[in-house]
């Protein structure tokens, strides 16, 4: 998807794949295993996956999305 500050790569993460504690960037707390959640990275940056409770990236989104005329 693109935002404002560029293409953005999102993946859904279920609750069973998700084994270990990451640290969401929205709202700076933590996402526990067992959460479902989205992992969210530039596409030419895999190595930059960052982990994002699903209310705060679409919070984000809505934040920094284009403005519709901007296709
Ligand atoms: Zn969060």
């Amino acid at each position: 998807m693109r935002l404002r500050d560029g293409e953005w790569t999102v993946r859904p993460l279920s609750g069973a794949a998700s084994t270990k504690v990451y640290r969401c960037p929205g709202c700076d707390h933590e996402i526990n295993p067992g959460t479902p959640h989205l992992v969210v990275w530039p596409p030419d940056r895999v190595d930059n996956r960052r982990h994002w409770h699903r209310p705060c990236w679409d919070r984000r989104c809505r934040a920094a999305r284009l403005p519709p005329d901007a296709g």
